[in-house]
Formats: C-alpha cells, sequence, structure tokens
C-alpha cells in the first residue's frame, strides 16, 4: 500500500513542497495538502507590496537571525537562490533583478508566483483540502491521525508542517500551529513582530506625521552601534516607516533599549552642517527662525529640529543664533535620536522573529527530534532573515531540503 505525506499549511513552504515530493516520489507515495484558509497561497499574492520578491541573489546565511545563528547555512547551499530562480522557470516563471538583489518575477505579479504553484500541483492531482485547521495531531502505530477544527481526519505516514508563524494572523497565520506543536513537546524562542514599522515616543514623531525623508537610520543598542539603512523614512503618529525601518526591525528582538538616530542630511558631515547653518545665519540676517530652515529642509522638521536644539519660540531672530545653537542644531539634524519603544504588532508585521526551537530538529533533514515522522520548514521554525526576498529564500530552501529527506524516507 503506498504511504501518505500530509503537507499542513498552503503556503510558500507547503505548495513546493507538494511539488517537490512528487518530482522525488513520482507515484510512489499520496501526497494531500491541508491548508486552514478557504484557499492557499493567500500571503504569497500579499508579498513584495503585490510583486512578490521571492528571492534574493545575495542571500547567505548571514541575511538570517535566530538562536542559533549558523543554522540557515546548509539548507541556503543545498537550496540557493538560484535553485529558487530555476525551480520557478520550470514552472514557467521568468524573473527580474531589481534593487539590492531583489528577485520579483518578470511579471511583477505575485500572483505569477501563486499561480505557477497552483497549476503544477493542479496538473499533478495532488489534492488540497482547504479549510482544514489543523488542531490535533496524535500518533498511532506509525501512523499519524491529524484532526482538523471541524472533527474530520486524515491518516499519514509522514507531515511536513508548515503553517508559518504569528505575522500577519489574517493571512491564516496567527502562531496556533507553534503552539500545537508546543502542546507536543517542543519549545520556542520569544516571538516578536519583525519587518514592520517602529514606535517611538510619540512627542518625537507627532508633529511630523505624513513627512516623507530621505536619510540614514542608524541603530545603537545603547552606547553601541548595531546596523545602519539608507533610505526613505515615513514619519507617522505612533513612529516611524519605511524600507530602512522595516530592514532594522529585526533587531527589537535582539537588542534591549534600543535607540534609533536619524541622519536628515547624510551626505554632508556634522561639521559641513554646522558650516552650511553657519552660513545661512549670513544671508538669512533679516528674518526669524520660521524662514530659517527653507529651503535646507522640510519646514516642520526645520521647527522640530530649532525646538530639540533649544529654541521654542520661532520668532527667534536668526542674527542671534550663536555658534553653540548652530552646533546643536548640526548635531540633531546628523543624530535625530528616537527611543525605540516597540513594535507595530504582528497584524501590520510581515515575519515572526523567533519560533520553534532549531535544536530541536534535525539540522540536516529538519525532523522533528521529538515527534519522529514530522518534518517542519520555513517561518515556523526561529528563523528570521533581512528584508530583500530573504524569507521566502528560507521558505523555498528548507522547504526543499525537508521534503526530500522526508520522501526519500518513504520510498
Ligand atoms: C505583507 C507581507 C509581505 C511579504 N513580502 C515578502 C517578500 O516580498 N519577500 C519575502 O521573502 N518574504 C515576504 N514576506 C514573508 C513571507 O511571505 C513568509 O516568510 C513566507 O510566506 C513563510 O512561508 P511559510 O510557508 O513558512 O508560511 P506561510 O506562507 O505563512 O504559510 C503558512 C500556511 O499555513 C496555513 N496554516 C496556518 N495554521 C494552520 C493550521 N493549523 N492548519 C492548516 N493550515 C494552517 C496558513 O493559512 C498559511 O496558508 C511577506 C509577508 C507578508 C505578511
Amino acid at each position: 500500500m503506498k504511504k501518505t505525506l500530509a503537507i499542513v499549511g498552503g503556503g510558500a513552504v507547503g505548495l513546493s513542497s507538494a511539488i517537490h515530493a512528487y518530482n522525488f516520489a513520482k507515484d510512489k507515495i499520496n501526497i494531500i495538502i491541508l491548508e486552514k484558509l478557504d484557499r492557499v497561497g493567500k500571503k504569497i499574492l500579499a508579498t513584495g507590496n503585490g510583486r512578490c520578491n521571492f528571492t534574493n541573489i545575495y542571500a547567505t546565511y548571514e541575511n538570517f537571525y535566530g538562536e542559533d545563528s549558523f543554522f540557515t547555512k546548509y539548507f541556503l547551499e543545498q537550496f540557493s537562490s538560484q535553485d529558487t530562480i530555476n525551480f520557478f522557470y520550470n514552472l514557467g516563471v521568468l524573473h527580474t533583478v531589481l534593487e539590492n538583489g531583489k528577485v520579483y518575477p518578470y511579471s511583477e505579479q505575485a500572483s505569477s508566483i501563486l499561480d505557477a504553484l497552483r497549476n503544477k500541483i493542479d496538473s499533478l492531482n495532488i489534492p488540497i483540502k482547504t479549510e482544514f485547521d489543523v488542531k490535533n495531531i496524535s500518533k498511532k502505530n506509525d501512523k499519524f491521525k491529524i484532526t482538523s477544527a471541524k472533527g474530520e481526519t486524515v491518516l499519514a505516514d509522514k507531515i511536513i508542517f508548515a503553517t508559518g508563524g504569528t505575522a500577519s494572523p489574517n493571512l491564516g497565520t496567527n502562531g496556533g500551529g507553534i503552539k500545537l506543536l508546543k502542546s507536543l513537546g517542543h519549545s520556542s524562542t520569544p516571538l516578536t513582530p519583525a519587518l514592520v514599522q517602529l514606535k517611538t515616543p510619540t512627542e518625537k514623531v507627532k508633529a511630523l506625521k505624513g513627512i516623507k525623508i530621505t536619510g540614514n537610520l542608524k541603530m545603537y543598542s545603547k552606547d553601541t552601534f548595531l546596523k545602519e539603512e539608507y533610505g526613505e523614512i515615513l514619519f507617522t503618529d505612533y513612529g516611524i516607516s519605511g524600507p530602512p525601518v522595516f530592514q532594522l526591525s529585526t533587531l527589537f528582538a535582539r537588542y534591549k533599549n534600543l535607540i534609533g538616530y536619524i541622519d536628515f542630511m547624510p551626505n554632508f558631515t556634522e561639521e559641513d552642517v554646522f558650516n552650511i547653518l553657519k552660513d545661512r545665519k549670513k544671508i538669512l540676517s533679516y528674518t526669524n527662525l520660521e524662514n530659517y530652515f527653507n529651503g535646507l529642509l522640510n519646514k516642520r522638521l526645520g521647527n522640530i529640529i530649532a525646538k530639540t536644539s533649544g529654541i521654542e519660540k520661532l520668532s527667534f531672530l536668526v542674527k542671534n543664533l550663536t555658534d553653540d545653537i548652530l552646533k546643536n542644531m548640526a548635531y540633531h539634524i546628523k543624530n535625530y535620536k528616537l527611543e525605540i519603544l516597540d513594535t507595530n504588532g504582528f497584524n501590520n508585521a510581515q515575519v515572526t522573529a523567533g519560533g520553534l526551537k532549531t535544536k530541536e530538529f534535525n539540522d540536516k533533514t529538519l525532523e522533528s527530534k521529538i515527534i519522529k515522522g514530522l518534518y517542519c520548514a520555513g517561518e515556523i521554525l526561529d528563523v528570521v532573515g533581512d528584508c530583500g526576498g530573504f524569507n521566502l529564500q528560507w521558505a523555498w530552501a528548507s522547504s526543499y531540503v525537508a521534503t526530500k529527506a522526508c520522501v526519500k524516507s518513504m520510498i
């Protein structure tokens, strides 16, 4: 009798895993996908702002974080970003490489990735059970019994368990899979929203709400410099958003006392800025602070810099600006300090930092050391990647390795 592989979760891992499983086993095993929502791959449609940044040509283990910072190395070597590109090429998806090594489908439509996976799965007649919210897994005589919230059951010999993390629960992922495996003996590291906006004291950002600036964001943990990113930063009424913020947000899960410093004039040194301000004092000696930053900084930002530098009244005359005040202003233009209080939560996060502890899984096969015959891959594990196609690359790579090992053990 043919053995059955049940794939729990019809996301990036689950769908690619079904195709790999068929490629490895052909007709020697039965494959079934169990998905909680009314359709598979909903999250894929939301990726990359609807364009799906499905891998990154520069992906290495250094782009990933978790308790074991080398954990992803083997998997990325087994299935590299080029393997991902080839995999999708063979499903009819041509790719294009845009800035910073980010890879998108040439059509620039996320639906191309989902349709390519679904069409292939349909052509292989792999059954998909939707609205099958897995709530329990038990094992009897080497067979898994998988039970849904509605009480339906599926029997399987092996399981690829890929229910994702806790980020964006509206797309099917609310951490339920992590909870279930914890009830069966696994443990997880703390779960924190990542690739997400950051919250700061509101008095430092509220007046700037809606302003977009191109600058450099540097992150420190107390006095220790961690990382910096350049790009468009957006101010909101609760904090900051934009690509550099998303990129640096993974630090929140790893460091305490996170402090951001925005450099509003990254093309100039602090001394340059001081000299520019000094020059403007001469040029604009006929006016007051309300007009002093005009043409240099966004007007509202100029007002905040004046305030942060100790000048409350915009009626302050430019001709009365001392070198000390100008030095102070130059400092704040180059180092606008924002304490990072929190992230903007799982509802707004793209991924989860933290997950099932990787040391509880075989580091070459991803088989659980606690539940033999069950393999995990993707975001459910304690692996989080940088922004830029890395998280999907982890999904594809871990899916390939886990499926290969799992299927080989079945045939
Ligand atoms: C808005 C947004 C944009 C993103 N953009 C990018 C990007 O451009 N590039 C990139 O690399 N990454 C991006 N990501 C992250 C990336 O989508 C995920 O890291 C990746 O999809 C994880 O794959 P996965 O298969 O592990 O989990 P998921 O893709 O989340 O799939 C998990 C699946 O399991 C199902 N499920 C959950 N619980 C159960 C259960 N109990 N029973 C049955 N099924 C269940 C879910 O409904 C879901 O379909 C983005 C994420 C979001 C939210």
